[in-house]
């Protein structure tokens, strides 16, 4: 299965995505993880972003673009994907297309502006193997440390206030119109995002097990 997952930031993307790899045993393909490591190891990709990443702004097209061609002519794709954070506006979505790359369906998980903001503040991620966790709904065994890895939890810089609200506005301007885009082309089911992690979950299953029964 070949999918996209989008959503606000914070809207549980990457939590649903690393549950829908598992299950389905497809690679989850983030973009902002990638672009995090380049950060953390100080590439020249790594630079060009972090200006952007810390304000809350889109990385330009070209670059996100270049490491998802990348991606996905790897045999790691081979069985399918899920692209976690990408595309993010209307360019990168065509690009796609140009790529001749075809795409299953296109889940996107609603959350409103208020709730994101009180979750972004509350979000924990392991510094090691990239597990994201919420202090009130979905906590970790023993506080600041990872259920998996045993490493330390740390607070997003991107997760400060005044850049959630930067990177809701770029998500409301320049990622939401790609609903219409998918919805076009007959690909997009919305999901409501819920306050408990496996509720959401339950929702993305059903709609997953309509998307693969359809594919064959
Ligand atoms: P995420 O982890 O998906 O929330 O992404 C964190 C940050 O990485 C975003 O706020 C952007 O600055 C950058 N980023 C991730 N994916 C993309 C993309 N497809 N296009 C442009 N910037 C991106």
């Amino acid at each position: 299965m070949n999918l996209i997952i989008m959503g606000a930031p914070g809207a549980g993307k990457g939590t649903q995505s690393a549950i829908i790899s598992e299950k389905w045993q497809i690679p989850a393909v983030s973009t902002g993880d990638m672009l995090r490591a380049a950060v953390k190891e100080g590439t020249e990709l790594g630079v060009t972003a972090k200006s952007y990443m810390d304000s809350g702004k889109l990385v330009p097209d070209e670059v996100v673009i270049g490491i998802i061609r990348d991606y996905l002519s790897s045999d790691k794709c081979n069985n399918g994907f899920i692209l976690d954070g990408f595309p993010r506006s209307i360019p990168q979505a065509e690009a796609l297309e140009r790529m001749g790359v075809r795409i299953d369906a296109v889940l996107s998980i609603e959350v409103a502006d208020e709730k994101i903001i009180e979750r972004m503040s509350g979000r924990r991620i392991c510094s090691s193997c990239g597990a994201s966790y919420h202090v009130v709904y979905n906590p970790p065994k023993t506080a600041d440390v990872c259920d998996t890895c045993s490493s330390a939890l740390y607070v997003r810089a991107d997760d400060a206030a005044e850049t959630v609200l930067q990177r809701l506005q770029t998500y409301h301007g320049t990622t939401e119109p790609l609903k219409d885009f998918y919805a076009k082309r007959g690909l997009l089911v919305c999901v409501e995002g819920q306050e408990k992690v496996e509720d959401t979950t339950a929702l993305v299953m059903k709609v997953l097990e309509g998307v693969s029964k359809k594919e064959k």
